[in-house]
């Protein structure tokens, strides 16, 4: 089947929801990578994509699929809490939507294939590092388990294309993704007072995401309480295995509650709250302790663009919106501690929280690894000694009394399996994301990119051959910053 069974939706919304663009030729393409596990889940032909020309020139925007609608969708955006009335896809193109298997309809978009309409200074396209950044670190999120756009290729332009840095090899990435439907999308509508428009994303949203809404007394209150919960449970999500996001902007916040954007996103090392790598985020706005007030806030910014849909009267619509977004805070409270339970193998019962943050508290002041912690509590679980662990504390008096109140709160029966579901062994390393891109930038060299994802693919398995992917950055290889694709 050397085609794509495109059952595109998107497109046939009002032509004020996007452009039609035709992605650009690249000149030189050749394949990097073609995730095969995904492009059998949405009974695409791997065969024809991986290993045909034809293929590869619909991956590299080359050639357009037969079924494909190509558009740039249209958004807006908090960006750092101020408002950009018009951001929409700068340098992606939507291709179309297909079905799974399981019937879940994925957008298939291209990252990198030139300029559209909403490309304001840029040039469209993607260097290959945050392509294959992206590549590794979205598919490590959804073998985490984490709701996430996913990768379905990377291929290299044989261009190149200047950045900051100087020129820059530049790349193409398929990205799959449940819908590119942020809130920025309604908050484009929402700016343009444009009620109609906001009606008919909702119901779109409605039925493509959340169709249980419409057995609800008040459907589009429902809405707005289901991407409220999706939101609590993808942020704590992150929060419990160390992801900083790094730009929360509301364009960068999906409807579907999948995390979307991988820009200067970043798994701490060394935990410490307030940790930020995104050389943008100065103010420290998205730093990883941040993340629940700042989801919080774009939820308001998501209930706002709604509030013509809640009722008539704005004053009624206003109290609505208010009222739904109340439990958000105990619910994200709740959440997190069920999370970090489950990292510390507790019970359901007992205070929890003072034990959770007395251990982030201990991590903090003593400088340790997150994961490597977690990683090595989980194997005192399960009976190994703890000297381990206990090599990660210079404060060794300190560390006994916390073992021993977590040795008494712990429920010896059933923590072991508790934390290994919640702990992972392997997550995408900032150095070995780093080490990866120049291995390639330097050398063309894509052998550690293919081994890190690969190593990726079961991060909660022990494997030997992955051991040194384990393993924190030496003090020479610390990765402080990172950056943002464009
Ligand atoms: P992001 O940082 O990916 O969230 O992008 C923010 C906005 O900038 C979006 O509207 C993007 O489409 C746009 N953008 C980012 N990079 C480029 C680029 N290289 N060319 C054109 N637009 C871009
Ligand atoms: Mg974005």
């Amino acid at each position: 089947m050397s085609t794509i069974p495109f059952d595109n939706t998107y497109s046939q919304l009002p032509a004020r929801f996007f452009s039609e663009e035709v992605p650009e030729s690249v000149s030189a393409p050749e394949f990097i990578r073609l995730n095969t596990d995904l492009v059998d889940q949405l009974g695409l032909d791997a065969d024809w994509l991986g290993s045909t020309e034809s293929g590869l020139a619909v991956l590299a925007g080359n050639a357009i699929a037969e079924g494909a609608t190509p558009i740039a969708q249209a958004y807006a955006g908090h960006q750092f809490g101020g408002f950009v009335p018009q951001l929409g896809d700068g340098r992606a193109i939507l291709l179309g939507e297909v079905v799974d298997r399981s019937g879940h309809r994925y957008d298939l978009q291209l990252k990198g294939s030139g300029r559209t309409a909403f490309s304001r200074r840029g040039d469209g396209k993607s260097a290959l590092g945050p392509v294959l950044r992206e590549y590794i670190v979205s598919e490590a999120m959804a073998a985490l388990g984490v709701p996430t756009t996913r990768a379905l290729a990377a291929v290299a332009s044989g261009e190149s294309v200047l950045r900051q840095e100087g020129p820059c090899p530049g790349g193409v990435f398929t990205r799959v993704a449940s819908s590119h439907i942020r809130v920025g999308t309604f908050q484009y509508f929402y700016a343009r007072e444009d009620t109609e428009a906001i009606r008919i994303l909702a119901d779109y949203v409605i039925e493509r995401h959340y169709s249980e809404c419409l057995q609800a007394e008040a459907p589009y209150r429902s809405l707005l309480e289901r991407v409220i919960e999706a939101q609590c449970d993808l942020v704590t999500h992150w929060m419990s295995l160390g992801f900083i996001h790094g730009v929360m902007n509301t364009d960068n916040c999906a409807i579907s509650g999948e995390t979307i954007d991988y820009g200067p996103c970043a798994f701490v090392d060394t935990f410490h709250p307030e940790k930020v790598f995104s050389s943008i985020d100065t103010g420290g706005r998205y730093a990883w302790g941040n993340q629940g007030q700042i989801v919080l806030w774009n939820l308001c910014r998501f209930a706002e663009t709604l509030l013509t849909l809640l009722d008539d009267e704005t004053e009624k619509a206003v109290e609505i919106a208010q009222e739904t977004l109340k439990p958000f805070e105990e619910m994200f409270a709740e959440r997190f501690d069920a999370r970090f339970r489950a990292k510390l193998g507790l019970s359901d019962s007992g205070s929890a929280s003072e034990l959770i943050g007395d251990t982030l508290d201990l991590l903090t002041d003593q400088e340790v690894d997150f994961t490597l912690f977690f990683r090595h509590l989980t194997q005192v679980a399960a009976g190994h000694q703890a000297e381990a662990l206990q090599a990660h504390f210079s404060d060794r008096e300190r560390f006994e009394s916390w073992l021993g109140r977590w040795q008494q709160e712990s429920c010896p029966d059933s923590r072991v399996d508790m934390m290994q579901a919640a702990n992972p062994i392997l997550i995408p390393r900032n150095h070995r994301i780093e080490e990866a891109i120049q291995a390639v930038y330097q050398h063309g060299d894509y052998a550690p990119f293919h081994r890190l994802v690969d190593a990726l693919a079961k991060p909660f398995e022990e494997r030997a051959e992955y051991a040194d992917l384990e393993q924190a950055p030496q003090p020479e290889e610390v990765v402080c910053e990172t950056f943002c694709g464009t």
